[in-house]
C-alpha cells in the first residue's frame, strides 16, 4: 500500500524532529500534500495511526492541506492552475510538461509537548 510507506517515512521525519525539539508527545502534525502525490488523506491517517503506535506520535492529529497542481508553459511562459489534470496551456494550447507544484509532500509543522513534568 502506497500510503503505508508514506506514513512510515513521515513518522521517521516527525520522530526525528520531535527528538530535536525534545518533544515527549506529539499532538498535531500539519502536512501539505500535492494533488498529484496520489495520497488519500483518510488512508494516510489510517496508516499513520498504525505505524505511530507506541511512539511519541501515537494519537497525533494529522492536518492535511491539499495543494492544487500548477504548471508553466515553456512556449509562452504562462503559469496556470491545472484543472482536471488537463496539461494544456490555456493561452496557446500547447501541451505542458513542466509542473510547478502538485507532487509535494511536506511536513509543515509539528505541535507537541515536552516530556517535562509541569510540577
Ligand atoms: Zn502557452
Amino acid at each position: 500500500m502506497h500510503e503505508l510507506s508514506i506514513a512510515q517515512s513521515l513518522l521517521d521525519i516527525i520522530v526525528d524532529e520531535s527528538n530535536r525539539h525534545r518533544l515527549g508527545r506529539i499532538n498535531k502534525v500539519r502536512l501539505r500534500i500535492g494533488e498529484l502525490a496520489a495520497v488519500v488523506p483518510e488512508s494516510l491517517r489510517f496508516c499513520f495511526d498504525l505505524v505511530s503506535r507506541d511512539t511519541a506520535a501515537s494519537g497525533a492529529l494529522l492536518e492535511i492541506e491539499t495543494v492544487g497542481v500548477t504548471a508553466r508553459c515553456d512556449k509562452c511562459d504562462f503559469s496556470f492552475e491545472v484543472q482536471d489534470r488537463v496539461f494544456e496551456c490555456p493561452k496557446c494550447g500547447q501541451p505542458v510538461f513542466e509542473m510547478l507544484s502538485g507532487r509535494e509532500l511536506y511536513v509543515m509543522s509539528i505541535e507537541g509537548e515536552t516530556g517535562e513534568e509541569d510540577g
